[in-house]
């Protein structure tokens, strides 16, 4: 919360003005879709991912979509995308739009509620998806069915895709459609809605971010193992201590600090909108060289942490088999969101040195279940320009809806599905228009949660923006 820009602006009434109000039906249809969205478990262990497939196909064809258009595919029964095509007019080449239907794990006993029912509660919705992601896919769904509804031909295909296995798994939908299916996904740009862009305090939005980078991510297995023995007869080398001493370096190593366009670009509009200490040491950070002090303050606040560095943290233990026995092995899992330009190998190098034990094996990981000295073939996030299209699409509906509050282009600090379509050479782009408070980010934690103005305001967001951005009737 602290590091959001006081924003000192005059209401300007007639520019608040301009935007369409939503109808009750149309609130209705996005109302309803996402109960039906949440009320389907996707998750990676015990849901189906097809099942949520078949039920938007199925509204999609009762809008009217003909049956061309529809596309339901995927590695297996449980793993199945949807692709959907809205025609235009073919003035403009295709724009895809992107949203994992799979969520993260949650269980009841860790909830208020139950997960996976759509609960609205004191002004929020409440189940696992609420923020990531099924608020944004059941806006997409909703805004495409209401353009069909209403005979909307943009100037360009708006083709939508919704797919498997972004939180977990092995079939990640964009990757397989990609391989698999490329002229129906094939595009002129990918806009994703897999993350928090439009930030709110007290539901008041203050900021819309437009992602034009990604960081890598990537896990690693950290294993120490011995020969074990009986626990009454202790030795010196036991696998659990050698592990958390290198568990405590790990966590007192730092990656150096490191700006790209995208990430100068952002502090750069940062540096006009922040006052005080906080201005100052951003300006630090700019100047050349940096100014370390600055630098190690900005450091302090965990988002500008992970817009700066690489981070690497521990994310899973598992040690011993039993009481009375000394450990024969000791792992932990760390988890490593690599800047843009680096790659899995070099991060590596670096944990091992961070590290500096030769007893403990670093290994890649590319599923909880598989480690190994190679390192997985995944893709990277390639550097893109910010495309003004996109960015003056995002300003004009932002000005609309919450006029005076600053577009900013950033980098995610967690990677998503974007990586696929960027290393296939689509330029990808994350925009979301359903506003969430800093202090509730609740993505992959416990009782997720979206605010019910948020998410229609969000609807209303996606209408005028793919109005405006994929052209008039
Ligand atoms: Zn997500």
């Amino acid at each position: 919360m602290k590091r959001l820009p006081l924003l000192f602006f005059a209401p300007i009434v007639f520019l608040a003005t301009a935007s369409a109000q939503l109808d009750d039906s149309s609130k209705e249809l996005a109302h309803d879709i996402f109960k039906q969205l949440i009320e389907i478990n996707t998750t990676d262990s015990v849901g189906n991912v097809t099942t949520a497939s078949e039920a938007m196909a199925r509204r999609f064809r009762d809008a009217g979509f003909p049956e061309n258009d529809i596309y339901i595919g995927g590695p297996n029964d449980r793993k199945k995308n949807l692709v959907v095509r809205l025609h235009g007019s073919a003035k403009l080449k295709p724009v895809l739009l992107i949203g994992h239907l799979d969520v993260v794990e949650a269980r009841r006993e860790d909830w208020t509620t139950d997960p996976f029912q759509f609960v609205e509660k004191d002004g929020y919705f409440y189940g696992r998806g609420t923020q990531d992601m099924k608020d944004e896919d059941a806006i997409m769904v909703a805004t495409m069915i209401r353009f069909k509804e209403e005979g909307f031909v943009p100037d360009r295909d708006v083709i939508l895709a919704l797919t498997a296995d972004e939180e977990g798994g092995n079939s990640n939908g964009v990757d397989w459609l990609l391989k698999n299916k490329r002229d129906l996904v094939n595009a002129e740009l990918v806009l994703n809605a897999d993350d928090l862009t439009v930030w709110s305090e007290h539901g008041k939005v203050l900021e819309v971010d437009v992602v034009a980078s990604e960081k890598i991510y990537s896990d690693y297995e950290l294993l120490v193992t011995d020969s074990g023995g009986h626990s009454s007869i202790p030795k010196p080398q036991n696998p659990i201590y050698e592990l958390s001493q290198a568990l405590i370096r790990l966590q007192q190593y730092k990656f150096p600090v490191e700006l790209s366009d995208v990430t100068r670009a952002y502090y750069e509009q940062r540096a006009q909108s922040e006052t005080g200490q906080r201005a100052a040491d951003i300006r630090g950070l700019l100047s050349n060289p940096p100014d370390q002090a600055a630098v190690d303050r900005l450091s302090r606040d965990v988002i500008d942490n992970a817009t700066l560095r690489t981070t690497c943290v521990a994310t899973r233990l598992n040690a011993g088999h039993a009481n009375n026995a000394l450990p024969q092995r000791a792992e932990a899992i760390v988890n490593c969101r690599i800047l843009p330009g680096h790659t899995k190998v070099e991060t590596r190098e670096t944990l091992m040195r961070a590290i500096a034990d030769p007893a403990v094996a670093v290994h890649y990981v590319s599923n909880a279940f598989n480690s190994s000295d190679t390192p997985p073939s995944t893709p990277v996030f390639t550097p893109q320009p910010l495309r003004s299209d996109v960015l003056d699409s995002v300003k004009k509906v932002s000005q609309q809806m919450w006029p005076g509050v600053p577009v900013i282009p950033t980098m995610a600090e967690g990677a998503s599905d974007g990586i696929y379509t960027s290393a296939a050479g689509i330029p990808t782009y994350l925009v979301a228009g359903v506003g969430i408070d800093r202090s509730d980010d609740r993505e992959h934690g416990r009782d997720e949660r979206v605010g019910v103005q948020s998410f229609y305001r969000g609807l209303e967001f996606w209408y005028q923006f793919l109005k405006t951005f994929a052209g008039r009737e």
